[in-house]
């Protein structure tokens, strides 16, 4: 009979993932886990990021339906808190995890879900420092994450009068992922490998940590990830700017083999989508974790924003300062403001 779960055991797991004590010294941690707190000396004066995050069964995830391993669900809850430190241009330092452990929980899922957390850390070189264990109604674990500006802060705050928008990716694969997950769909419905990739695309969520290393010191993007949906990331960042941004519906970038499949789920039909439909799946599509990022002319020079992957979709216009900030989609057949569409939490 395999070992029943203790707190010593969860911990004793949880220690496998702690680098080495040289690394936790190169990299400023004083104290890891095992005291009552973590203690860091970073260098003087660095800006540092902090993120939290939390994945509660049944709400986020769901374990029965066998679409989510405990894998997936340790891997997630760091990527979603390194993703937010993209989006703000920080690179991992450290994180805290918190897991709370439902009546039954075995060592073999503990296990499982360590292994899922370790691989999204190793990715995104970050360091376990410490954490907490619970009991719980369900499986459930936050992370808070700490990261280090290499450069100056990105901003939602920070979009501009004649700067480009930029996504850099396509969108749309995770959406299948959600109707997957939430049972609108079964892996069978879709063609080859499709099913496959939207369930790594929801459940293994890939920050764009790269992008913070290309871009780190040489351009300060205003920026969000795109955990909600386009249009609410887009509102949001226009909001949070006081700007008026206008988006180009054909430019947004899809998955091409997701397209279709949103179509039939929204009902759209048979045939050729038109412009206006493809945009509305687009910007309704949620947690492909791209970023949206604005640069200026200036900044968009000196580091070819499209040698990068990045792709212009829009641009933020001059308003008078009186009139409300707003995202306006473009088309052939014209304006129109943008209201938010896509999964909202309450
Ligand atoms: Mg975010």
């Amino acid at each position: 009979m395999a070992a029943s779960l203790s707190e010593e055991l969860v911990w004793e797991l949880a220690h496998r993932l702690v680098a080495p004590p040289g690394e936790l010294a190169r990299r400023g941690v004083l104290v890891g886990p095992g005291d009552d707190c973590a203690i860091l000396a970073l260098p003087a004066g660095e800006a540092v990021a902090l993120t939290t995050d939390c994945m509660v069964e049944g709400v986020h995830f769901k374990l029965s339906s066998g679409t989510t391993t405990l894998a997936d669900v340790g891997y997630k809850i760091a990527a979603r808190s390194l993703s937010d430190l993209a989006a703000c241009g920080a690179l991992p330092h450290s994180i805290l995890v918190t897991l709370g452990l439902p009546a039954g929980a075995s060592p073999h899922e503990v296990e499982e879900f360590m292994a899922g957390l370790s691989e999204a850390l190793r990715e995104g070189e970050c360091l376990l420092v410490g954490g907490d264990v619970h009991r719980a109604p369900h499986w459930t674990t936050c992370s808070t994450a700490l990261g280090t500006l290499p450069a100056k802060p990105w901003l939602r705050s920070a979009l501009t009068p004649g700067m480009v928008l930029y996504i850099s990716g396509p969108l749309g694969l995770a959406e299948v992922g959600i109707a997957l997950l939430t049972g609108k769909l079964s892996p069978g419905d879709l063609p080859g490998k499709l099913a496959g990739l939207a369930l790594s695309r929801i459940n293994r969520p890939r920050p764009r940590l790269d992008l913070v290393k290309a871009l780190g010191g040489q351009a300060t993007p205003a920026a969000i990830d795109l955990s909600d949906s386009l249009s609410r990331c887009l509102i949001q960042l226009a909001e949070a700017s006081g700007v008026e941004v206008e988006v180009y519906a054909e430019r947004i970038p899809a998955h091409p083999d997701a397209l279709p499949v949103l179509a039939e789920l929204a009902g759209m039909g048979e045939g050729e989508l038109s412009p206006q439909e493809r945009a509305a799946l687009l910007l309704a599509s949620s947690e492909d974790y791209e970023l949206l990022l604005g640069l200026t002319e200036e900044d968009a020079k000196k580091v070819a924003p499209e040698a990068l992957g990045l792709i212009p979709i829009g641009r933020v216009r001059t308003k008078s300062a009186s009139a409300p900030p707003k995202v306006v989609l473009v088309s052939e057949q014209g304006e129109e403001e943008l209201a938010p569409t896509g999964y909202q939490h309450f």
